[in-house]
């Protein structure tokens, strides 16, 4: 079943309408065989400058494109992502380790995503407003920005880079994407794919190469008008300062408690934090960061989470039996190492798992994990581990929950599991994160609805999904019309 067989793509970058590659490059490894499988462009600030000046030159064509042909552009690219999904779901699955069924589901969210755009951009508009000036017409025109920056990360990397690129053709932005270099040739694919569509030269432009380099390149560039940014937060805030100045959506780390109370449904409390730290091995920002649990189910619930854990297949992502695959890269493996080990020697107590499993074929495949008596100054419970992890904190009482939930840097998704309905809307008012999914896991979400941090928190500024993006990737334009009087 293993295997580095690669669909046919061009590993290079894609700037005003044509492949190029590099002398420099950068290698793909396949994270669960540690082996080499393609080379990518390591491109330099001028390649970056190129691609920004490719999208310059679009802008002014794309801008002017009929909203319905924009559409039927979106549509014909969801066409040409769904004739190769197939192809592209394997890619992912190779080149970042997720399993085959859920690198199939990215790319079939993918396609919706495009399909979404091309439906909501056509009902979207400005509007007529009225003055205290009798004489004066107000309206106002939703714009696109200009060239956007788009900066991606490995974690889902036909998803994430989909949630802008699709509003922003759709909205008439022309792009300059940079995705994460370890995932980049599922980035040529879904390139491939637009391609194909036939979308015009220069409205969407690939630069790979490293973050510091080219994503800068395109941050601080004069002619790039707004950047959209998923990504660690400590990268976010540094594009924040670099990019001052610039409208900036800003999708960044997670940590998310899933609180459950001493009324829950435990085994649907179990099944929801199991899933939210085993989907994609824990790399998700909307994982479950920590469990806060009621003492008197604790126990209880530890149970049923190291049943789950046990449940899992830990293994090679391509074959049918595996429900988890390797971690994607080294620097993500040595966190979780050390968040366990940090743990353990402060006197968590290891339930299930917590090891490195090189035998599998490679360093980065971790064991499903899951311990408890975590205490909240734990990396564990402080600090986005990105692994598949269940770190359990026990609490005494709702106060307690709650406060230790306010404590969280973090504020994107948060899970609270009761039967009280009016007790847990009564805690989501006061939680503060940008999603409080109420008997449901961290990571529940729909790609129409609003996602992302808020709340004076880390996990960024600005809402993804549906509208809210197509809204955040364009602007405002007042026009005000004096009537002949
Ligand atoms: P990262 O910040 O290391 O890299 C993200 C992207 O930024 C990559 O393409 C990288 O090449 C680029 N980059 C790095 N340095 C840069 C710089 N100085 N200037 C411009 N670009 C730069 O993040 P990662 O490790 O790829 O992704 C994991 C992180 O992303 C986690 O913290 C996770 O929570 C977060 N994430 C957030 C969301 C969300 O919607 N909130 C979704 C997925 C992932």
């Amino acid at each position: 079943m293993r295997s580095n067989r690669m669909p046919d793509v061009e590993a290079g970058n894609h700037i005003g309408g044509r492949w190029s590659a590099t002398v420099d490059t950068l290698p793909v490894v396949n994270p669960a065989t540690g082996e080499t499988i393609a080379a990518v462009p390591r491109s330099s600030r001028e390649t970056a400058d190129e691609a920004v000046a490719a999208a310059k030159g679009a802008a002014s064509g794309w801008a002017a494109t009929p909203v319905f042909e924009r559409a039927a552009m979106c549509l014909a690219i969801a066409a040409e992502i769904d004739a190769a999904r197939e192809a592209i779901a394997h890619m992912l699955s190779i080149e970042q380790g997720k399993i085959l069924a859920e690198a199939q589901g990215e790319v079939a969210k993918a396609a919706d995503g495009f399909r979404l755009a091309a439906e909501l951009v056509k009902q979207m508009g400005g509007k007529t407003l009225p003055a205290e000036d009798p004489g004066k017409l107000v309206m106002t025109l939703r714009q696109p920005r200009g060239v956007y920056g788009v900066i991606t990360p490995w974690n889902f990397p036909v998803n994430i880079p989909v949630e802008y690129l699709a509003p922003g053709i759709a909205t008439g932005n022309t792009i300059v994407w940079v995705p994460a270099p370890s995932t980049a040739l599922v980035a040529c694919a879904l390139m491939a794919a637009i391609e194909k569509a036939g979308l015009p030269a220069g409205v969407v432009n690939l630069v790979i190469g490293a973050g510091a380099t080219v994503g800068d390149a395109v941050v601080v560039h004069p002619d790039v008008s707004a950047i959209a940014f998923t990504g660690s937060t400590a990268t976010g805030r540094r594009i924040a300062e670099r990019g001052a100045g610039k409208p900036l959506l800003l999708e960044l780390g997670g940590n998310g408690p899933l609180i459950v109370l001493e009324d829950a449904d435990l085994d649907a409390a179990a099944a929801a934090a199991a899933g939210g730290a085993f989907f994609n091995a824990g790399q998700v920002c909307a994982a479950t960061g920590f469990v806060l649990a009621h003492a008197s189910v604790v126990e209880r619930l530890c149970d049923k989470l190291v049943a789950k854990a046990a449940d899992q297949v830990l293994g090679d992502p391509l074959h049918p039996a595996t429900t988890m695959g390797p971690l994607n890269n080294a620097k993500v493996a040595a966190k979780v190492r050390a968040h366990v080990d940090d743990a353990i020697a402060q006197g968590a107590r290891l339930l299930h798992g917590g090891r490195a499993r090189p035998d599998l074929g490679s360093e980065l495949f971790f064991e499903p994990t899951v311990v408890r008596d975590i205490t909240p100054d734990m990396r564990l419970c402080r600090e986005e581990t990105f692994g598949p992890v269940v770190p359990v904190v026990a609490f005494q009482d709702e106060a307690q929950a709650l406060e230790l939930a306010l404590r969280n840097d973090y504020g994107l998704s948060v899970g609270v599991f009761t039967k009280d309905i009016a007790r847990g809307i009564a805690m989501a008012k006061v939680i503060p994160a940008g999603i409080v999914n109420i008997n449901a896991g961290t990571t529940w979400w729909e790609i129409h609805l609003p996602f992302g941090g808020g709340c004076g928190k880390q996990s960024g500024i600005g809402r993804l999904g549906g509208m809210h993006t197509l809204e955040a990737m364009t602007e405002i334009k007042m026009i005000t019309v004096t009537l002949p009087s």
